[in-house]
């Protein structure tokens, strides 16, 4: 049996083929028998609170619910952009909260998850910012705005993000690789699962003498991404919307 990996779908009302295509994945057969369901951040590409009375946080909490209910446990971490999903949701939509960053033993192997920006420690104005909105006033600073001006707010986040990217894809400073060894030593662990990056990839390499592995999972841009972890593989593989 497998464990399923997800993350940065960052969906949005401007892709609904995008939404679609996670709603038709998570129907699937193999979610519905998979260990479990991780989805580790970026879920949506803004979340505006759990009271947001949109159709897109409706269809997403249906489609993680009829999971769970399944008899999956579906794990949620936050993302950068997703990071005031609170558990209000999460029981609406049978969802574990993890925190970033949390060890979990897959198959006896202990791994730890992270969204990824944690790491990516040489964009220091960012983890400036990280640190600010992550604190319980701002966000009940943001939380206690009417929803009208949070979805306003959210718009405005994302057009001033392309403006400074010139595209609509998230452009990410890559990894620190300090950063990336320390965590993992921290842990204790030889593997690490994360997204964030975009870049998605299996990477093998050395750490402390021993064999150790770092994979990204792929966003969900313009096609789905999902890693199948089972007892002896791991499998990374593209969705296609078609
Ligand atoms: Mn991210």
């Amino acid at each position: 049996m497998s464990i399923l990996f997800i993350a940065d779908l960052h969906l949005d009302d401007s892709r609904p083929q995008i939404t679609s295509l996670f709603e038709r994945f998570l129907a699937t057969d193999e979610v519905r028998q998979a260990e479990a369901l991780y989805i580790l951040g970026d879920l949506v590409e803004a979340w505006i609170g759990d009271d947001d009375d949109a159709e897109l946080p409706r269809r997403i909490a249906q489609a993680t619910r009829g999971v769970r209910d399944a008899g999956v446990p579906v794990y949620f971490m936050a993302g950068n952009r997703d990071f005031l999903l609170g558990d209000s949701f999460a029981q609406r939509a049978g969802l574990t909260l993890l925190d970033d960053p949390t060890v979990h033993a897959l198959h006896g192997r202990p791994t730890l998850l992270m969204h990824g920006d944690l790491l990516c420690t040489d964009d220091v104005a960012y983890q400036t910012v990280r640190q600010q909105v992550r604190t319980p006033q701002w966000q009940a600073q943001i939380l206690s705005m009417p929803l009208e001006a949070r979805r306003a707010f959210a718009a405005k986040a994302r057009e001033d993000s392309r403006t400074h990217t010139g595209s609509s894809m998230e452009s990410i400073m890559d990894l620190n690789v300090g950063a990336v060894a320390a965590a993992m030593r921290h842990a204790g662990v030889t593997r690490l699962i994360h997204g964030h990056t975009h870049r998605p990839a299996v990477h093998e390499f050395e750490l402390d003498g021993r064999a150790a592995q770092r994979i990204v999972l792929g966003d969900w841009y313009e096609q789905g991404s999902v890693l199948r972890v089972t007892p002896t593989t791991v499998d990374l593989k593209g969705l296609s919307i078609g």
